[in-house]
């Protein structure tokens, strides 16, 4: 079988459309396509290539890799009515580069979550039918990555846990597997495939001839099981639950001292600030009597009482505010020890 490509050849449009023209006709396997399609923002399949590339020589066994970045930020709660803007040029460059992004508002802050694919990569020399079905499960991680899956640690019991849910999760290795494993018997359906030059005979027996998973347990095992009777998932996942509880450790500490420090801060400026503008209007307002005013003055002042009336409103605002942020910062600081103390017994 003819390797798609060669050591030292890159991916270009017409190197992707060589694999593009033996691309199976099962509907579901096409879905993945057009959602691919439809989340990079390009007009057509050949389009997705410059998302492709050759993995640097000597990366051990992986025929593959999705490089995938998921990005954090924060901003405080706006009066209604007002939107949040994410300034700081690298997240405006993350906000341009994503091509999936949630932005939540909770009762201390705005959090902005996003996902950038950094890239796909294929390991040089693999047959054609091989990159077809690497690249659906490629695919799958990509289409269905889920961004907020490391997100509350703590609501993982132990490492054993947080495995199996990465496991199985949408986008997961479970998935990536099954659609890779359909792609294969949907190729067969339409090409002579010869399995054995492919190297997936093991993979290969957990399924029946349309793809379906005919042994889950034996499926899961193998996925997280060490090399070489393994693909050596677990160790990887657990590694990744200490990573991530010693990195959601920093990003408490760091949101509390943002909470506490700068945001607290800026909160109490505001209601100082529209306090002080609101007992202005007070003054003001009585002074301007309905008898003597002409018609302008009249406009003006209903323009003022609106922004009376909106300068009060931000003041109960922010005091509100003000009470939510330091009975957060408690039940942060709580969760905060707690991944201290998992990360210790881990
Ligand atoms: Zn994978």
């Amino acid at each position: 079988m003819a390797p798609w490509f060669s050591e030292g050849e890159s991916i270009d449009r017409q190197k992707f459309i060589t694999l593009l023209n033996v691309y199976p006709s099962d509907p579901e396997l096409n879905l993945l396509l057009d959602q691919a399609v439809r989340i990079t923002k390009v007009d057509s399949r050949q389009d997705l290539y410059p998302l492709f590339s050759v993995c640097p020589a000597g990366e051990k066994s992986n025929l593959a890799h999705t490089d995938i970045k998921d990005f954090t930020y924060w901003n405080a709660l706006t009066p209604p009515g007002y939107s949040v803007s994410w300034k700081s040029p690298q997240a405006q460059s993350d906000i341009n580069l994503s091509y999936q992004m949630v932005e939540s508002r909770l009762s201390t802050h705005i959090e902005l979550k996003g996902s950038i694919l950094n890239g796909i990569c294929f390991k040089a020399g693999i047959p054609l039918a091989r990159a077809v079905i690497t690249l659906t499960h490629e695919l799958a991680h990509y289409v269905d990555h889920q961004m907020t899956i490391k997100d509350n640690m703590l609501q993982y019991a132990d490492a054993q846990n947080f495995a199996s849910e990465v496991l199985y999760a949408k986008g997961g290795e479970y998935a990536a597997y099954q659609m890779q494993m359909k792609t294969l018997r949907a190729l067969q359906k339409e090409f002579q495939i010869d399995e054995s030059e492919l190297n997936i005979s093991r993979l290969s027996a957990f399924f029946d001839h349309d793809g379906r998973v005919i042994n889950p347990e034996g499926l899961e095992t193998f996925i997280l099981s060490d090399y070489p009777s393994g693909l050596g998932y677990a160790k990887t996942f657990k590694l990744e639950y200490r990573e991530q509880l010693i990195r959601s450790e920093k990003s408490l500490t760091s949101l509390i001292d943002w909470l506490t420090g700068g945001l607290a801060q800026s909160i109490q400026t505001n209601i100082t600030k529209f306090s002080r503008t609101a007992r202005e209007y007070e003054d003001i307002l009585p002074q301007w009597s309905a008898a003597k005013r002409t018609p302008e003055q009249d406009r003006k002042y209903a323009e003022m009482l609106v922004k009376y009336e909106q300068t009060k409103s931000w003041v109960k605002f922010y005091s509100t505010y003000q009470n939510d942020l330091y009975s957060n910062i408690g039940a942060i600081n709580q969760r905060l020890s707690q991944t201290i103390d998992q990360i210790r017994n881990q």
